[in-house]
C-alpha cells in the first residue's frame, strides 16, 4: 500500500539546494493531513553528512544513495536510483523542486514508475474527503488557475516552484532515521560522460533571497531609465528586478524577472515601479511581506496588490523616495517591513497597521500557534489599544507559519492548574474574546490551518470567518476530560444550532473548511494561497462603506444575540435613531442618494 511523502533533496556542490527545505515545509503540512511521514531521499557523493539536518528542517526519514556516479547530476543514473528507492517503497507523494535538474528527473521517474505528474505548483493541499493530493497550478497562459488531481495511479507526483512554500523553523529536538539504500551502477547507466563543468558566473543578484526589490516594467521606459530603480535599490540594501516587458526588452537579465515564467519573490518590501499588475507578474510577487505600487494609472490592477499606493510619475518620484531614504538613514532612522513589525513587550504577538487595518498575527508556530495565559494577556493588550484607537477600521487576526491558525490552549500549561486557577484561566479567555468580539473594528479572522479549541473559539469571536481550503475545525475537548471553556459551548450553538455543535463537542470530528461551511461555522472558503488577499479584499469593501452604520449594526446585532427577540428589537430601534442623528451618516448618505453622487462619510463630524 502506498504511503508517506516523499521529498527529492537537491544538492548542487555538494550543497543543498533552498528548495528542498521549503518542499520539506510543505510536506511536513501535507503528510500530518494525511497521518503520515515526511521521507527525504538524497542522491549524492559524499552526502550522508545531510542527514541530521534535513531532519532538524522536518523529515521524519532520511534514505540516502551514495555513490561517485551521483556526483553530478546526471539523467540516467539519477532516473535509475530514485526509481529503485521509490518502488521499494510505494511512496502516496512525492515532491521536486521545479529547478532544471527537477524538471529533467521528475517526468522520466514519473514515465518510469507509470504515474502522473503536475509541474509547477504553486500550491498544495490535501481534500479532507477524499485524502487526494490537490495540485494547483497556473493553466492556459496563466489566465486560469487549475487544481489537478491523480486519482488512479500512485504516487501522486509534482514539481514546486523555488520560492514559493516556506521551510520550518529550524528544530534542533527533532529525531528521525537515517538509511542507505544501495544501487548497482555499471557503464550503460552512464551513456553521458561530463567532460567539464564550467560555472556560470553570475552576474545578476539573486532576487529569490533578496529582501527588498525594487522592480520595473514597461513604465521604466528604457534600460538607461533603470539607474534610478538601482539607486534606490542600492540605499535600501536590496536589489533590482522586473516584469517580463523588461526582460523581453533587453533592459534586464532574464534572472531577474518576477512572474509565473519568472521567479517567485517574497521579499519584505517589493516596489513595482510601472507595472501594471498582469496576473502572471501578481504570481510571482503577490507573498511579499509589503508591496508598494507607483503607477501612473490609479486603475492599474496592482494598486490591487499594494500595500501602499503611490499615483504619479516615476521618474519624477523615484528620485525624491531615494533622497528622502538617504535622508532618514543619514538622521539613523532604519526601515523595517511593516508585516515583520513586532510591538515592544510583545513575545507570542506579531501586530502592526496599515491602511486602517490591523494585522495581528498568533506567533507560536513550533507549538502551532497554541494559546497560552501570556498569549491571551498579549490579545488582550492589543484589544485595549484598539478600542481607543478609531484610525484602525477592520482587525485581521491570523496564524503564524503554514500549519495552524491556533490548534488549542497550550496544554502543558493547563495541566498544573488548581481548580481556582482553571476557573480563573477561562474567566480570562473568556473576558478577552468577549473584548474581541465587541471591539469596535470589524474583525475578521484569516483560518490558514488548525483551529481546534480555543483556536475555534477566537475564530468564532470575530465577526466574519475566512478559511483556507486546508483549514480544520474542532472542539476536542472532551478527549482530554475538559469542555470548552474559552466562550466554545454558548458561542459554538448560537452560530451553527443545537445539533451541530453537539456533534463537534460530543464526537471531536474535525470538521474540513468546506463542511464548515456548509453548517456556518465559516463564511467562505478560498485557496490557501488567496487567504490573505481575499481578507484584505474584504475588509477594504468594508471599510469603503459607512464605518459608523456597520459598527453601529455590528453593536445591534451583538447585543440583540443576548436578548428575547422583541427587546432586541428596541435595541435596533435606538441604533437605527442615531443613524438619523445631525452626526450621523445617514444625513450625507442619505442626501448623496438622491442627489446622485458617492457619499462622502469622512465630511460628517462624529459625536
Ligand atoms: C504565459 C505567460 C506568462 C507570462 N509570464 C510573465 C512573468 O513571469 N512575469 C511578468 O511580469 N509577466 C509575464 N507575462 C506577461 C504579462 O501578461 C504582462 O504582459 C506583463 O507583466 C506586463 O508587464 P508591465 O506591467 O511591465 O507592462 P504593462 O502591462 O504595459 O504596464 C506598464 C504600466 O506602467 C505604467 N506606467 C507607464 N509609464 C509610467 C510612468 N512614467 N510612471 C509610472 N507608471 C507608468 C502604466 O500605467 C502601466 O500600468 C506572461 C504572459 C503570458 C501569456
Amino acid at each position: 500500500m502506498s504511503k508517506d511523502v516523499f521529498i527529492f533533496i537537491e544538492q548542487r556542490d555538494n550543497k543543498i539546494q533552498r528548495v528542498g527545505y521549503e518542499l520539506l515545509g510543505e510536506a511536513n503540512s501535507l503528510a500530518q493531513d494525511l497521518g503520515q511521514k515526511v521521507i527525504a531521499v538524497m542522491l549524492g557523493s559524499g552526502v550522508s553528512a545531510h542527514g541530521e539536518e534535513l531532519i532538524r528542517y522536518g523529515a521524519d526519514e532520511v534514505i540516502v544513495v551514495d555513490h561517485p556516479i551521483l556526483k553530478e547530476y546526471l539523467t540516467e543514473p539519477y532516473t535509475k536510483a530514485l526509481t529503485a528507492v521509490l518502488q521499494s517503497r510505494e511512496p502516496e507523494i512525492v515532491l521536486f523542486g521545479a529547478t532544471s535538474i527537477g524538471r529533467d528527473l521528475a517526468p522520466r521517474i514519473a514515465a518510469r514508475i507509470k504515474t502522473g505528474l503536475t509541474a509547477d505548483c504553486t500550491a498544495l493541499s490535501i481534500n479532507p474527503d477524499t485524502k487526494l493530493l490537490m495540485m494547483t497550478r497556473p493553466a492556459f497562459g496563466g489566465n486560469l488557475i487549475a487544481v489537478i488531481q491523480c486519482k488512479n495511479h500512485r504516487p501522486q507526483m509534482a514539481t514546486v516552484r523555488p520560492g514559493v512554500m516556506q521551510p520550518m523553523e529550524r528544530d534542533d529536538t527533532r529525531k528521525g532515521n537515517i538509511g542507505h539504500v544501495d544501487v548497482a551502477f555499471d557503464e550503460t547507466d552512464q551513456a553521458v560522460e561530463i567532460l567539464e563543468i564550467i560555472p556560470k558566473i553570475k552576474k545578476t543578484a539573486d532576487i529569490v533571497q533578496a529582501k527588498c526589490l525594487v522592480s520595473g516594467g514597461r513604465g521604466v521606459g528604457c534600460s538607461e531609465n533603470f539607474k534610478v530603480l538601482r539607486s534606490l535599490a542600492d540605499v535600501l540594501d536590496g536589489e533590482v528586478s522586473g516584469s517580463r516587458v523588461a526582460i523581453d526588452s533587453g533592459w534586464l537579465d532574464k534572472d531577474l524577472q518576477v512572474g509565473q515564467t519568472g521567479k517567485t519573490v517574497r521579499p519584505e518590501l517589493y516596489l513595482a515601479c510601472g507595472i501594471s499588475g498582469a496576473i502572471q507578474h501578481v504570481a510571482g510577487m503577490e507573498n511579499a511581506n509589503c508591496v508598494i505600487a507607483i503607477n501612473k494609472n490609479e486603475t492599474a490592477p496592482i494598486f490591487g496588490v499594494a500595500d501602499l499606493g503611490i499615483v504619479g510619475d516615476l521618474h519624477v518620484i523615484l528620485p525624491k523616495l531615494t533622497e528622502a531614504v538617504k535622508q532618514a538613514k543619514a538622521k539613523g532612522i532604519s526601515y523595517t517591513a511593516p508585516a515583520a513589525q513586532q510591538h515592544v513587550g510583545l513575545e507570542n504577538i506579531l501586530y502592526h497597521t496599515q491602511n486602517g487595518i490591523a494585522y495581528l498575527t498568533i506567533n507560536r508556530p513550533q507549538q502551532l500557534n497554541a494559546l497560552n495565559i501570556k498569549t491571551l494577556t498579549e490579545i488582550d493588550s492589543i484589544a485595549d489599544k484598539l478600542q481607543k484607537d478609531d484610525s484602525i477600521k477592520v482587525l485581521i487576526v491570523r496564524g503564524a507559519g503554514g500549519r495552524a491558525f491556533v490548534a488549542g490552549a497550550d496544554i502543558s500549561q493547563m495541566r498544573d492548574l488548581s481548580e481556582e486557577q482553571g476557573r480563573e484561566m477561562s474567566l480570562m479567555a473568556q473576558g478577552v474574546f468577549d473584548k474581541l468580539k465587541n471591539l469596535p473594528q470589524i474583525v475578521i479572522a484569516a483560518v490558514n490551518g488548525y483551529a481546534l479549541g480555543g483556536g475555534n473559539e477566537l475564530a468564532m469571536a470575530c465577526d466574519i470567518r475566512i478559511a483556507s481550503s486546508r483549514a480544520k475545525f474542532g472542539q476536542p475537548e472532551v478527549n482530554l476530560g475538559l469542555i470548552p471553556g474559552f466562550t466554545g459551548t454558548q458561542r459554538l450553538s448560537r452560530l451553527v444550532g443545537d445539533g451541530d455543535s453537539k456533534r463537534m463537542i460530543f464526537t471531536t470530528d474535525m470538521l474540513s473548511a468546506e463542511e464548515a461551511l456548509r453548517i456556518g461555522l465559516v463564511n467562505a472558503v478560498v485557496a490557501p494561497e488567496g487567504l490573505m488577499r481575499t481578507c484584505r479584499d474584504l475588509a477594504l469593501k468594508i471599510m469603503s462603506k459607512s464605518i459608523y452604520a456597520i459598527q453601529l449594526a455590528k453593536r445591534s446585532i451583538n447585543e440583540g444575540l443576548a436578548l428575547e427577540f422583541h427587546q432586541g428589537l428596541l435595541v435596533e430601534n435606538d441604533y437605527w435613531t442615531e443613524c438619523f442623528k445631525e452626526t450621523g451618516d445617514g444625513r450625507e448618505g442619505m442626501t448623496a442618494f438622491v442627489e446622485k453622487r458617492p457619499a462622502d462619510f469622512n465630511r460628517v463630524e462624529k459625536s
